[in-house]
């Protein structure tokens, strides 16, 4: 959705101060309708964006197919933002952001899964935190009171953005089946609630964009995440589940 936004930005005249590549590593379970789907607009992106000369100076869109071990030894020390953008409370920003932190690239990501742990040893200045709290989430599907539709409607740019999705420009290069499913999945459950967050995740984004211009003090918290990132190696996280769940009495 914020590469759709940004698109259309750019359309409007609204240039990025420096181009942006956005990469997606990712794999979908053969049965997980709506991944796939998800994975059809993102490559519907990158054929629609790359190849328009109006655009693909300032914004280009990679879906590295079969994302394995080798490219992301080429791919994670080559970012500067590591996205980790799971729903907080799902426990789903597993160990990709760990890899990229030791590599120098700051997070940006909800408070979910070890970004929580990440942010602790880094500090909120040296990482870029978005979107409501676990708290919030998981009340919110105790109340059953999540409708989609609500922001839909009260949010210009997330409307344009979504509705792009089944706009003309995509289904010209895409398959109207997926896209149609996802456009309603989106506006009638969206169970991973990306839409309450959309407008946080822009601003964050942009506030990081504008701060990477000043190429010192991007530097200063890159080594700040590089510096922290010791607390991932595997000898204290083992010695730590042996102490605490295994309980195997060898370690000190
Ligand atoms: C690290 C890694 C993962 C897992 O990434 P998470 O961010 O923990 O989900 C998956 N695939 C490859 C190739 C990896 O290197």
């Amino acid at each position: 959705l914020y590469i759709i936004h940004k698109y259309l930005e750019i359309k409007s005249g609204i240039i990025p101060e420096k181009p942006v590549t956005v990469i997606f590593g990712a794999k979908a379970a053969p049965a997980y309708v709506i991944a796939k789907d998800i994975i059809h607009l993102i490559l519907c992106l990158q054929e629609l964006i790359n190849k328009d000369e109006q655009v693909n100076p300032y914004l280009r869109v990679v879906m590295v197919e079969n994302y394995n071990v080798s490219k992301a030894a080429q791919l994670i020390p080559a970012c500067d933002i590591s996205e980790q953008i799971s729903l907080a409370s799902k426990e789903a920003s597993g160990t990709g952001n760990m890899k990229f932190m030791l590599n120098g690239a700051l997070t940006l990501g909800t408070m979910d899964g070890a970004n929580v742990e990440i942010a602790d040893l880094v500090g909120k200045d040296n990482i870029y935190i978005f979107g409501e709290d676990s708290e919030t989430v998981i009340d919110r599907y105790a109340q059953g009171s999540y409708v989609s539709r609500d922001y839909y409607e009260k949010d210009t740019a997330l409307k344009e953005a979504v509705d792009f999705i089944v706009g003309r420009e995509m289904m010209a290069v895409g398959d109207e089946e997926h896209l149609t499913r996802l456009y309603n999945e989106l506006l009638n459950k969206d169970w991973f609630m990306t839409f309450p967050d959309f407008k946080d995740y822009i601003a964050t984004r942009e506030k990081a964009y504008h701060d990477y211009n000043d190429r010192m003090e991007w530097a200063e918290k890159m080594l700040v995440n590089i510096a922290k990132a010791g607390f991932f190696s595997s000898d204290r996280t083992i010695e730590q589940y042996d102490q605490e769940i295994w309980r195997t009495g060898t370690s000190k």
